[in-house]
């Protein structure tokens, strides 16, 4: 029997391995998003990133928002932030630390690096 998997997956009773396989590898891929750097000093000059999966971006496109994401540890500290997407398509930071936007002035524009 030849069959497209992908399109009949419903159909299955059971995931087959090799399609649950590629689906959580396809899940799993990452993507790197950047914060945008501050210029603000102190703390001076920096950037940050974040790592995330395709499944965040899936739901990002989707519309919804990812709470809590750690960005990358840069001039001895990191945030906590809530990242969402615009109608533009564009990733904005929606929190920073429970706040509107970081205190040290990151922008809330961020970019998919990949
Ligand atoms: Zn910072």
């Amino acid at each position: 029997m030849v069959m497209n998997m992908a399109k009949y997956e419903p159909l299955f009773e059971t995931e087959p391995s090799t399609l649950a396989l590629a689906n959580q590898t396809s899940n799993n891929q990452p993507h790197l998003l950047q914060v945008a750097p501050t210029i603000r000093d102190p703390p001076g000059y920096h950037d940050h990133t974040i790592n995330i999966v395709q499944s965040d971006l899936d739901e990002l496109r989707q519309g919804q928002t990812i709470r809590g994401l750690l960005t990358s540890v840069d001039n001895g500290h990191q945030h906590s932030v809530d990242v969402s997407m615009d109608s533009r398509g564009n990733f904005v930071m929606t929190s920073c630390d429970g706040t509107a936007q970081c205190w040290d002035g990151h922008s809330t524009q961020m970019t998919l690096v990949y």
